[in-house]
């Protein structure tokens, strides 16, 4: 047995020496319990006296914030579907309640939105204009 254990202890050594050995137990794989006087399996290298590997410290500080990332999506605006100014949607009010057709309806009220879209608003030679075509 002793020579056993010599052999062991030697071959232990020449372990340690080509692996850090756990830091917890110092290599033997067992942890000595300070209330029974027995030992038990080292937590940290589970018995096998071997250094776990430990993940790198991350330097967060090199992490960018994803979340200040805004989606390029939410900068295409919502496509118009009604006039945004006062004599745009008055006129588009007296297109839909005229008698026209709604393919008419649809076709004049996309034709203010298109005019207020480049004109910046309803003049009054165009709202004249599409009135003639409610009669
Ligand atoms: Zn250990």
């Amino acid at each position: 047995m002793e020579t056993r254990s010599a052999l062991a202890a030697a071959a232990g050594r020449g372990y340690e020496s080509l692996v850090e050995s756990c830091r917890v137990c110092g290599g033997d794989g067992r942890i000595a319990n300070s209330f029974g006087g027995s030992s038990k399996t080292c937590p940290a290298c589970h018995g096998n006296g071997r250094r776990v590997e430990e993940p790198l410290f991350r330097d967060v500080t090199k992490t960018k914030p994803s979340h200040h990332v805004t989606p390029s999506k939410a900068a295409v605006p919502a496509k118009a579907t009604w006039p945004t100014t006062h004599d745009g949607t008055t006129l588009a009010n007296e297109v839909n309640a005229s008698g026209l057709s709604a393919e008419t309806k649809t076709r004049l009220v996309r034709e203010i939105i298109e005019y207020e879209g480049s004109h910046g608003k309803c003049t009054q030679t165009f709202i004249k204009k599409v009135r003639k075509q409610l009669r």
